[in-house]
């Protein structure tokens, strides 16, 4: 091949496939993956495993007892002895449940491709694969060992996947994170906001409200203060966002109440930040005498701080700027799997699947003239690292 420079190079072979990424798209689309529907989302894998397979690539299927089982596929490079890992992570679990795709059938139309999932993120998985294709075709000799690992649990918390990414993660020197890029320019995630959720529980006295109310303690009443207080913690210039989303409690009206509950999503930026607020929540104490508080949960996600995201921002850039594109950033306040590789201290550039819109709506698409840029990218990085 000439000597132009490797994404223009990839973007060359890639662009032509782009009927081929799309009926690989419809393959994996069709396959409905919900998190929670174990037999469902082991057919996809299957599928998945099929066209990761026909790459000549190792495919290995880890079971999993509760969720679909995980595809770990290693691509060594040739006889040379690897200086290192890259770890290409993404999930093939959706939000929907088998039988969404009757509604929402895969379909491409005006430059969009439609379905469960397109977007979050089974494009992402299909330009990883013609990704790699092309790093084959191109017979580039790579410096490093490239895993990809596609997670069946992500959209429900990662319980099922984390210790085996996080693992794979440490042998990294770099985590690329599929998940959707944002907007319609495609940016990347270079910070995420930690994730939590905790629940204050409080306990009263229950009393008649005419005939003892001296006897009672007003869970509800005492809820409600710590709530006005917890607001107060809100900073959203700093990132820090607490939201009381569920509450209940008592019974009747001349009932004093005994016992009344908040369920709160958490967020921060930064790790001191995620700690801090943590140590507050659990630092709560009653302000009415005899209440009792009782406060489980935390973080569940640690932030992706953009420090983490930084040097493989720029490099990227740098990339895909030869294809005379410019990569844009943004911050989110959702967390994904990136979130743990980058607080392990892995460099992690996350948002690098599909350009699209929708996620988790009856909308969810790709557009699909970006998904040979995309996997062009994707095959510069690696390739290069
Ligand atoms: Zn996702």
């Amino acid at each position: 091949m000439s000597d132009s420079p490797l994404p223009k190079k990839f973007l060359r072979l890639l662009k032509p496939r782009l009927a081929q990424m799309l009926a690989t798209l419809r393959r994996f689309v069709t396959a409905e993956s919900p998190s929670l529907e174990k037999a469902a989302a082991d057919r996809c894998c299957s599928v998945i495993a099929e066209e990761w397979s026909r790459l000549g690539a190792r495919v290995e299927r880890i079971a999993r007892k509760q969720r679909g089982d995980i595809l770990r596929i290693i691509h060594a490079p040739g006889k040379s002895r690897p200086s290192g890992q890259l770890l290409v992570l993404g999930h093939y679990d959706t939000v929907y449940s088998t039988g969404t795709i009757a509604r929402m059938p895969f379909r491409v139309d005006a430059g969009k491709a439609y379905g469960p999932g397109t977007f979050d993120m089974k494009a992402g998985i299909v330009q990883a694969l013609f990704a790699l294709q092309a790093i084959q075709q191109a017979e580039i000799p790579l410096r490093k060992r490239i895993v990809f690992l596609w997670t069946s649990d992500e959209e429900i918390g990662s319980e099922a996947s984390r210790k085996i990414f996080e693992t794979e993660a440490h042998r990294s020197d770099a985590v690329f994170v599929l998940e959707p890029s944002f907007g319609p320019r495609g940016l990347l995630k270079t910070a995420r906001k930690g994730v939590g959720e905790a629940e204050l529980i409080v306990h009263g006295r229950a009393s008649h409200a005419g005939l003892a109310p001296q006897e009672g303690i007003n869970a509800i009443h005492e809820l409600a203060r710590q709530l006005a207080r917890i607001e107060k913690w809100n900073d959203l210039r700093r990132g820090v966002t607490i939201n009381a989303g569920v509450i209940e409690g008592g019974t009747r009206t001349n009932v004093i109440p005994e016992r009344a509950r908040a369920v709160l999503d958490l967020r921060a930026l930064r790790v001191s930040d995620m700690r801090s607020l943590e140590r507050r929540l659990h630092a709560l104490r009653p302000l009415q005498r005899g209440a009792r508080l009782e406060i489980t949960g935390g973080f569940g996600r640690p932030p992706l701080e953009r420090k983490m995201s930084a040097a493989l921002f720029t490099h990227a850039n740098s990339l895909a700027r030869q294809m005379h594109l410019r990569l844009g950033e943004c911050t989110v306040g959702g967390g994904s799997d990136g979130n743990f590789t980058a607080a392990l201290g892995i460099p992690t550039l996350d948002g690098l699947g599909a350009v699209g819109d929708g996620a988790h709506s009856s909308h969810e698409h790709v557009l699909i003239n970006t998904m040979p840029q995309r996997a062009a990218l994707l095959a510069a990085l690696l390739s290069e690292g």
